[in-house]
């Protein structure tokens, strides 16, 4: 393919609303070009990564023997209502109706299309174990859609949905996800990291992300470099040492009038914020719950939804606090208080806390939770940060930045449930199949390997995934023995099926070399003139600093022995780590 005949187009100027490299590099390199907020066209180059991205997917879920299918975008509202996420996915889905009045959404996801359709096909448990997947658009309304391709409101997405008899046999076809999911972020050239996942509103068992650490990441990642512990921070746990508790004297009500935050308390009575109890009231299923936690850390609602088995869990207002404390906002704490409470395991046998005293403009002194509150139960019910102890190995836990590139879930029989997907067993019983689902988000894969891969000058494209394997700068395009020799290079390249761009035009070398560089394919191939008199070709691999010079015979093997010592970097190895998850 040659520049001159290819709608591509860099930019000097970085894109007004770009705020990390990725996205820069994308646009900049004239890989894509946005509609608005949220949307991208592919330009021919972008396109070109985004298939590669696609055919490696492609392969491993063959070679992991699931079955490409294609489902509707457009689905009936209906279905959403059955599984009960017309609410919960709620403002996240774009809906519409049809010219009858029915209403429509545009999948963000297919759990519902595809737990119908199978539970339509699938009759006996010799069908199965099945697993079925996906290339396809998805679309999400998004609050904040930004950093180009990572958080859009359409985006491309290969969605696998596992079909089992028993526990046992979805844990082997989540395996077989996860492996796949290992070797196809291997293959693109990704440095992604399976972490514990919370199950959020999918619901199910249990989950792995897969997380391309970057310091522009949108989720935190908590990572135990002792023992290899790592889990998203919504769900990382931690270890807690049992307390012996101290000597604890009587209650003493304080005078804190007005005073309500935390900060404001522990500069009112010069302490530490970890010597306060933080309570916290919240409606669970519409009953009220209050929280305790140490007046340093923060609550993590997931954590405390998931204990509580509860479907919603919201703030209470300010009327069902004055209800429930009996004092205004601000000074709700454990003592004499009759509601459920549930208090977070740092603070089992603490004592000498300061907390709340359920009356408006007062605190308590002294106080122990095992002499003067009823506890429900203890449990982790705080975000886990850096210097945290790992639950596994109680060594100190790292934070990292990661962006969530990929997430499998074991989703047990949730949506078998709504949808009644039954097979009769070998007995002629009728139970409900076992299912697992597999995401990747594919647009955002291609922009998480640009955020992974590049420097000052542009993007260093992994060969298996960048537009072109090779580039050919050819500095004088009106030379006909030029273009004579680069011809025929890209003809034996080509019969190695390597794939070659040609920039063609009629611009100064430096501008080449300063594109080349931006588009980032592995290797640049440099022919021009000068060079020619000498029979001299010039080789280079995108972000090494030295050139190599061959001949002009000898230049098809070099660059042929140098893209296949790339292509073997991103082989994966037979051997896959195990999953990081207690169930394994
Ligand atoms: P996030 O937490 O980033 O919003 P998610 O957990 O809602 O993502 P999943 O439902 O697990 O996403 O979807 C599977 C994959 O689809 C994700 O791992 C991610 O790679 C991709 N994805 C999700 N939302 C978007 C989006 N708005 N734009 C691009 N890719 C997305
Ligand atoms: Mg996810």
């Amino acid at each position: 393919m040659r520049w001159t005949r290819t709608l591509l187009n860099t930019l000097r100027e970085n894109p007004q609303d770009a705020e990390i490299n990725s996205h820069k590099l994308l646009i900049r390199a004239g890989l894509a070009r946005k509609l608005s907020g949220g949307l991208y066209t592919f330009m021919p180059l972008g396109l070109r990564s985004l298939q590669k991205i696609i055919t490696i997917v492609r392969e491993e879920m063959n070679r992991a023997e699931a079955q490409e299918i294609l489902m509707p975008a457009l689905q009936p509202a209906e279905l959403w209502e059955r599984s009960g996420r017309l609410q919960t996915m709620g403002p996240g889905m774009f809906k519409l109706k049809d010219r009858t009045g029915r209403l429509m959404t545009l999948g963000p996801t297919h759990e519902e299309v595809v737990t119908e359709l199978l539970a339509a096909e699938i009759n006996s448990y010799r069908q199965l174990p099945c697993t079925v997947y996906q290339i396809q658009t998805k679309f999400r309304d998004e609050i904040r859609p930004r950093f180009g391709l990572m958080r859009a409101k359409e985006f491309i997405m290969k969605d696998a949905y596992s079909f089992d008899t028993t526990m046992e046999q979805a844990d082997t076809s989540y395996r077989a996800m996860y492996d796949a999911y290992v070797r196809i972020f291997k293959r693109c050239g990704l440095d992604a990291c399976p972490v514990e996942a919370d199950t959020g509103d999918i619901g199910g068992q249990w989950s792995h992300e897969f997380m391309v650490l970057a310091d522009s990441g949108e989720d935190g990642v908590i990572d135990c470099p002792a023992c290899g512990y790592a889990a998203n921070q919504e769900k990382a746990e931690r270890f807690i040492a049992k307390k012996t508790p101290a000597p604890c004297p009587a209650n003493e009500e304080i005078a804190t009038p007005a005073i309500k935050t935390i900060d404001q308390l522990a500069a009112f009575l010069k302490c530490q914020p970890a010597e306060f109890i933080k309570t916290m009231i919240y409606l669970a299923d519409e009953q009220p719950v209050a929280v305790l936690i140490p007046g340093d850390r923060e609550l993590n609602e997931h954590k405390l939804k998931q204990m509580l088995g509860a479907k919603t869990l919201t703030m209470a207002d300010d009327t069902v606090i004055q209800c429930v404390t009996g004092a205004t906002v601000g000074f709700a704490g454990p003592v004499n208080l009759t509601t459920r409470i549930y208090a977070d395991t740092a603070l089992e046998n603490a004592t000498n806390l300061i907390a709340g005293a359920n009356k408006t403009d007062l605190h308590i002194r002294n106080v122990d939770l095992k002499r003067d509150a009823q506890i429900t139960a203890y449990e982790d019910l705080v975000i886990v940060r850096e210097g945290d102890c790992c639950p596994r190995c109680q060594k100190k836990l790292e934070m990292k930045r990661g962006i969530e590139v990929g997430h499998v879930f074991k989703l047990g029989t949730k949506y078998s449930q709504s949808f009644d997907a039954k097979y009769l067993n070998e007995h002629g019983e009728s139970l409900e199949m076992v299912m697992g689902c597999y995401g990747i988000g594919v647009t955002r894969t291609l922009q998480a390997v640009i955020e992974q891969s590049n420097d000052k000058d542009g993007i260093i494209w992994p060969i298996t995934v960048a537009p072109f394997a090779v580039t050919i700068l050819n500095l004088d395009p009106s030379n006909e023995h030029v273009n004579n020799v680069v011809a025929q290079l890209e003809q034996e390249l080509a019969n190695k099926h390597l794939d070659v761009f040609i920039d063609d035009r009629t611009e100064r070398p430096g501008v080449k070399f300063k594109d080349a560089d931006l588009i980032g394919c592995p290797v640049r191939v440099v022919v021009g003139a000068r060079g020619l008199t000498s029979n001299t070709i010039e080789v280079k691999q995108r972000g090494s600093h030295e050139a190599i010079a061959t001949t002009v015979e000898g230049a098809a093997e070099c660059i042929i022995g140098l893209a296949s010592k790339l292509f073997e970097q991103h082989q994966p190895s037979t051997q896959v780590t195990k999953p990081s998850q207690k169930h394994y």
